[in-house]
């Protein structure tokens, strides 16, 4: 059995930090060591102490070593789609979106899409994501068979909707519920894979199929199920039209039991005091994708207010109406959103959320988002001199938090110099770079 050792500076968060000067929420190594074998992690210390006999030592100093980054919502079928110039949400789905989503119905563009889609993810230094496919079986199976392909912990499933889109693109609430349960059934637990159940949003699925989905959580309490929640204010208007006896949006899932704690809700953005007490008493994960939201002018979403009420809190690209696949990136515009509300958003806590604070949305942190013994050696390593810029800047930089600021507000793919999913180099054995 083959050993490694990752030397570096290590970086890995126990819980959420308090402020800024909170340094009992994370763990520092300035010349650590983590030890990996068979793609899990059994040691993390000082590198002086570390058992070096019989390992391969790889150093990664003055760079910082991390736990890969979890991407919490974005749709692998609109990786071709990013950059779409419309308007608002339901042009931008009615324009470009659903007429993509008709593309993989071919498995061949479903398989060529992953592939892309992957080594995105990859060279972003994302190790774990949440996906919507399209409503083809086919597209989940692509998505899942290339995922246990780069042995990559990735969460998916196949989006429900059964009208308001074109009818090539539909399911029924009958195939709905018959396609998924035979997709949990093929990748659900299947090597890394997780299945997420999956209605789209209230717009696209009838009552009929959300009793579908009601039925599959109530079958598949393991599986995880996303959706959208309060993007925008003609999606909101809509809904409401369409499910005129429920209280409001959140209530429409709430009806059909599809608050659960493992449930994820893409942007809940405008929610009444209502909505945010049920989504806390249910445990569910209200998920921010501010890239998206300020590229479609959704509206700025409320962490403070969020946090006050017990929501728990996730953190995402939402790829393709996202702009980039960087959870850098997406921190650094969070950070600006959370600005044009009067909040702070401290570094340590953004860095926090994309990695453990995700996790722990998931539910997995026993598993991944951590930098700890009996996690699997999903790892990032941070280069903040990774463009000219960069290094001008690190110049002046003295703290980790600076380090952290700049790395957010100024990086992307350039600064992450390697990613390993379960022990083995994942980034720099691309083809292409
Ligand atoms: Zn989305």
């Amino acid at each position: 059995m083959s050993r490694t050792i990752l030397r570096g500076r290590v970086l890995s968060f126990e819980r959420a930090p308090d402020g800024i000067d909170d340094v009992g929420s994370y763990l520092y190594l300035e010349d650590g060591a983590v030890s990996i074998e068979d793609g899990v992690i059994t040691a993390v210390g000082d590198f002086a102490a570390a058992i070096k006999a019989d390992a391969v030592v790889i150093d990664h100093r003055p760079n910082l070593i991390m736990a890969g980054f979890i991407d919490m919502h974005l749709h692998y079928v609109q990786s071709q789609m990013m950059a779409s110039y419309a308007g608002s949400l339901l042009e931008w789905l009615n324009t470009y979106t659903f007429v993509e989503e008709q593309k993989f119905a071919q498995q061949g563009h479903a398989d060529a899409v992953a592939v892309d889609f992957y080594d995105a993810l990859i060279r972003h230094g994302t190790t774990t994501a949440v996906a919507y496919c399209s409503s083809h079986p086919r597209s989940v199976d692509a998505f899942f068979a290339e995922a246990q392909r780069r042995n990559m912990l990735m969460v998916g499933g196949k989006v429900m909707m059964d009208r308001n889109a074109p009818e090539d693109l539909l399911d029924t609430a009958q195939s709905s519920y018959d396609d998924t349960k035979a997709l949990i059934a093929r990748w659900h637990k299947r090597g890394r894979g997780l299945y997420a159940i999956s209605p789209r949003f209230a717009i696209t699925s009838t009552p009929e199929q959300m009793e579908m989905a009601q039925a599959l959580v109530a079958e598949h309490g393991d599986c995880h199920v996303q959706t959208h929640l309060s993007e925008n204010d003609a999606e909101i208007t809509y809904s409401m039209e369409l499910y005129p006896d429920a209280p409001d949006y959140t209530g429409i899932y709430e009806s059909y039991g599809l608050l659960t704690e493992r449930t994820l809700l893409g942007h809940s953005i405008h929610l009444n005091h209502r909505e945010t007490a049920a989504i806390a008493n249910a445990g569910a994960v209200a998920v921010f994708c501010p890239t998206s939201n300020l590229f479609l002018g959704s509206g700025l979403f409320d962490r403070d207010r969020m946090l006050k009420h017990g929501v728990r809190v996730g953190l995402a690209t939402d790829i393709g109406a996202g702009t980039s696949f960087s959870m850098l990136k997406t921190i650094d515009e969070a950070y600006k959103v959370l600005q044009l509300r009067g909040q702070r958003f401290n570094p340590l806590a953004s860095f926090h959320l994309a990695t453990r604070g995700n996790a722990e949305a998931l539910g997995l942190a026993d598993t991944i988002g951590s930098v700890a013994p009996g996690r699997a050696a999903d790892l990032i390593v941070l280069d903040a001199r990774a463009t000219p810029t960069m290094r001008m800047r690190m110049a002046t930089v003295e703290t980790l938090v600076e380090e952290l600021f700049l790395l957010q507000t100024l990086g992307d793919d350039r600064a992450i110099a390697e990613v390993y999913v379960a022990g083995a180099r994942a980034k720099s054995t691309l083809g292409g770079l």
